[in-house]
């Protein structure tokens, strides 16, 4: 691949530089915000924000002009996705099932009507989607899953438990996976692709609360809810097609090198006034090494990014290239934040409501929400199994 850009990308990177350096949110564009402490609040913000970008035309890049989308290709959403994290703008994960899986599946699947109802209201942020595919014995092993749905008549009734739902509290709608036919040999036959109302009656949302002591992800119980059989997406026992859709959709134009970048920016900074060992840690030879081997990486990682991107160019889709490129940053971002904690020391323990906290307790924060990475969208053994398969030809036990 030749990795010098060309003029159109350029002058794309330099409109787009400008433009969130014009419009970011008040608070925005300064390394560690995260914006408003209180859910309700951040989800509002989020709309809000999302609505700022479609009105300018920054929504839905990867989607086909003619559903309201961009049209970017690959390397242009690369482009967005890297000025975007340097420019330290709001993280829009609570977003993204409806921008990143939803949208694209139902263009791809959806009913006419379908399309007509939802893509408008996730481009400009109206409607938030949340995501229930995981089930207590059903993650990696998706297939696995349980959850019934009872074809009744116009209707589909649903009971069972999902699980590690992200923002279950605050969404309007579910992309909802259930098993319609229990009896069928293969388990990857007889699952249905629902699109749940999360307002019907028989839904029960409880939060589960994680180390960094936000309730993001919750348990969501279902006791008989009915959903209407005109909010299947694709066909009645034959919705494994559409979970491998959607899945395939997740997060193939991230630029995880780029949010890297930036928190090693900030982390350079730290060491050069952090007391360290009698002197100060930027002067330090392991914390040099250590810093210039983090720097080394995530190059790699951004050559990784952009070789995942032209295998997209070439073949249309990823590839199991993707999966070294999900195991390495989301190791190396843990490795990063571990190690600012322990120059820290002590302090690195400080959460943000302790004022002698450094940078707000940002690498605390950081640290414990870097573990989640190695396990959602598929953990980092998944990962290495499908690396050790398909990208180096080793063989099956
Ligand atoms: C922050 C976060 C947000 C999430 N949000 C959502 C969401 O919105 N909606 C949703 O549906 N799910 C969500 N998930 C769930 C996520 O998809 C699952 O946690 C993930 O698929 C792993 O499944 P599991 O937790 O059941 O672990 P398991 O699959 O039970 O795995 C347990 C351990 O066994 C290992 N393992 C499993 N199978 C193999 C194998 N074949 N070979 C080697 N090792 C193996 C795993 O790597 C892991 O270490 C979220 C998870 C996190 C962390």
């Amino acid at each position: 691949m030749d990795f010098r850009e060309s003029d159109e990308l350029a002058a794309l990177r330099q409109q787009i530089r400008s433009w969130l350096k014009q419009n970011l949110p008040s608070g925005y564009g300064v390394p560690g915000y995260r914006g408003p402490h209180d859910p309700e609040e951040r989800i509002r913000e989020a709309r809000a924000w999302q609505r700022k970008l479609f009105d300018a035309g920054w929504s839905g890049l990867s989607w086909p002009e003619e559903y309201g989308g961009r049209g970017f290709g690959i390397l242009e959403q690369l482009v967005w996705s890297e000025e975007y994290a340097r420019a330290w703008a709001p993280d829009m994960i609570m977003l993204a099932v409806g921008l990143d899986l939803t949208g694209p599946v139902l263009i791809q699947k959806g009913q006419p009507w379908q399309r007509e109802r939802f893509l408008e209201k996730i481009l400009n942020g109206e409607e938030v989607w949340c995501q229930g595919f995981s089930e207590p014995d059903a993650g990696s092993d998706l297939a696995a899953l349980r959850c019934r749905g009872e074809v009744k008549g116009d209707e589909i009734i649903v009971t069972g438990q999902k699980i590690w739902t992200s923002f279950a509290q605050h969404a309007d709608w579910c992309i909802l996976v259930v098993r319609t036919d229990p009896d069928l040999p293969k388990k990857h036959d007889g699952m249905t692709f629902l699109l749940c109302d999360m307002n019907t009656p028989g839904i029960d949302i409880r939060p589960l609360t994680e180390m960094t002591g936000e309730d993001w992800f919750n348990e969501v119980f279902f006791d008989s809810v009915r959903v209407p059989i005109d909010n299947v997406l694709g066909e009645i026992d034959k919705g494994w097609d559409v979970v491998i859709n959607t899945l395939s959709h997740e997060r193939a134009s991230a630029a995880p090198h780029a949010k890297l970048e930036s928190e090693l920016l900030l982390l350079r900074e730290l060491v050069k006034t952090l007391p360290y060992q009698g002197g100060v840690a930027a002067d330090h030879p392991i914390v040099r090494q250590k810093l210039a081997r983090f720097t080394t990486e995530v190059l790699t990682l951004r050559v990784n990014a952009y070789r995942n991107a032209e295998t997209i160019l070439r073949t249309g889709h990823p590839g199991p290239q993707g999966s070294l490129l999900k195991l390495g940053w989301s190791e190396l971002d843990q490795q990063v934040k571990q190690f600012a904690c322990e120059l820290l020391g002590p302090f690195g323990l400080l959460t943000a409501e302790d004022p002698r906290a450094v940078e707000k307790g940002h690498w605390n924060y950081e640290l414990m929400w870097s573990r989640a990475a190695s396990i959602y969208a598929g953990t980092s053994e998944i990962q290495r199994n499908i690396v050790a398969e398909r990208v180096l030809g080793l063989p099956r036990r």
